[in-house]
């Protein structure tokens, strides 16, 4: 097997970890090329390269951001050389962000051994990928309070507080932020058209550290869930946003739920939207879904969990 690790963190436990993690797949006959990235745009240099010389999977040791330069990447070179996806290598992720949203929804876990062992012997699951305005990204792509949030969220704050820096961060945005309006129209039929406070697009349920805006997504069934928090008082919306993180707001007066394929926001002034993580900006947002275009790997299925257990009395014991 021929693996590229990318490793973007500066833990030096998680890098010791790693190290002895690379020694064992070289004893046991793999090639493995580590490589470090000292400052944005290398992970996904890396991935391109991991892609153009056939290497068989990339490990993306750091946060979503990283994860979402290596997809970047893989599909720069896909972009380029006209392969079908499966020519690509397939994913992996050691997480060593802060929000960690990616793993966290695909239940990869968050010891460094725990994780290579999924990189090294999981399921390599077909996902989806999904891309706004050419961008790919996995997990959420939000815009209004999500993406203030993310980039409000101060790095020492993130550091001390983890994922609750987020939720923090996103209430006080939310009560403060002015709204902005736009138009999202899903296969020509315009969804909503107005103002609203927050709006996400999710390929999985998970993003800011582990708030469920897309509850209901699945990052295999070629949808795209969307979700629209419309405008509403300060008091309604402060009362919301814990419901947000939660991911019981879906039945809630002011919020559109839909799950398309396709979706696209025009927006009345400039738009700063985040995807994993990473700014777009514009006015006009194109989101589409590549169905099961990307092998990802996460956890062999427990036995515990198999859906052949339920209700079977000769396996409950
Ligand atoms: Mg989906």
């Amino acid at each position: 097997v021929r693996v590229t690790l990318v490793v973007n963190t500066a833990d030096t436990g998680a890098i010791e970890a790693l190290r002895r993690h690379v020694e064992a797949l070289r004893q046991a006959g793999s090639t493995v090329r580590p490589r470090v990235t000292f400052e944005a745009g290398d992970a996904r240099v890396f991935a391109r390269e991991a892609a153009e010389e056939g290497h068989d999977l990339v490990v993306a040791a750091g946060g979503d951001g990283t994860v979402n330069e290596v997809v970047n990447g893989l599909y720069d070179w896909l972009d380029e050389a006209g392969y079908a996806p499966d020519a690509l290598p397939r994913l992996a992720v050691v997480p060593l962000g802060t929000g960690n949203d990616l793993a966290g929804a695909l239940g990869i876990p968050g010891s460094v051994d725990e994780a290579m062992g999924v990189a090294v012997d999981g399921l390599a699951a077909p996902l989806d990928v999904a891309a706004v305005n050419g961008r790919r990204f996995l997990n959420v792509s939000t815009g209004g309070f999500g993406a203030a949030a993310t980039d409000d969220a101060p790095t020492q704050a993130k550091r001390i507080l983890g994922p609750f820096a987020y939720v923090l961060t996103a209430l006080r945005t939310f009560a403060t932020h002015p709204t902005t309006s736009a138009r999202f129209t899903a296969g020509g039929e315009v969804l909503y058209e107005g103002a609203f406070l927050a709006f996400a697009v999710g390929n999985t349920w998970r993003t800011g550290g582990g708030t469920r805006i897309t509850a209901l997504a699945e990052p295999d069934d070629g949808l795209l869930d969307l979700c629209i928090v419309q405008e509403m008082g300060a008091l309604e919306s402060l009362a919301l946003a814990p419901r947000v993180r939660a991911g019981t707001h879906l039945d809630h007066p002011g919020v559109l739920y839909q799950q398309v394929r396709t979706v696209r926001v025009d927006s009345a002034e400039d738009l700063r939207v985040n995807a994993d993580g990473e700014p777009v900006d514009g006015r006009e947002f194109r989101y589409e879904i590549l169905p099961r275009r990307l092998r990802v790997m996460v956890p062999q299925p427990s036995p515990d969990a198999e859906p052949a257990g339920l209700g079977d009395p000769d396996r409950a014991g």
